[in-house]
């Protein structure tokens, strides 16, 4: 299954330095807020750390459904810990684990703009972060 993880080189663009992802962990991409200029449209989340990273590799991993969705329970249930555990909440996140692998190769490292995924090598998106 494709999924994305924090990239193997080492090197991972983070809007915080203070908190790195570890290269392999797997990721999703961060819950936006409604700021348009927010760095949390840029970011991909661990769902095991929960730290954020702007780079993202797509990877194929031997992976049940169960064990997504256990990640996923695991995820709702340590940041929202008051809250009862819902199958839809489940459901979405694992929902957007999977969705953006399969649009790309594997290996591909890619970087978001809220919704919009892409190949950092491609340039067809502004970037506006300067
Ligand atoms: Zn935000």
């Amino acid at each position: 299954m494709k999924l994305l993880a924090a990239t193997d080189t080492g090197w991972s663009p983070a809007t915080d330095p203070n908190n790195h992802v570890l290269s392999g962990e797997l990721l999703m991409p961060a819950e936006q807020c409604d700021k348009p200029h927010c760095y949390c449209r840029r970011e991909f989340i661990s769902v095991t750390t929960y730290c954020r990273t702007m780079h993202a590799q797509v990877v194929d991993l031997e992976i049940t459904d169960e064990q997504l969705e256990d990640i996923a329970r695991a995820y709702i249930t340590e940041l929202y810990p008051d809250d009862p555990l819902e199958d839809d909440d489940v459901n979405d996140l694992v929902h957007a684990m999977i969705s953006p692998g399969p649009d790309f190769p594997v290996g591909t490292v890619i970087e978001r703009w809220g919704y919009e995924l892409r190949d950092i090598r491609d340039n067809t998106l502004s970037d506006d972060d300067d």
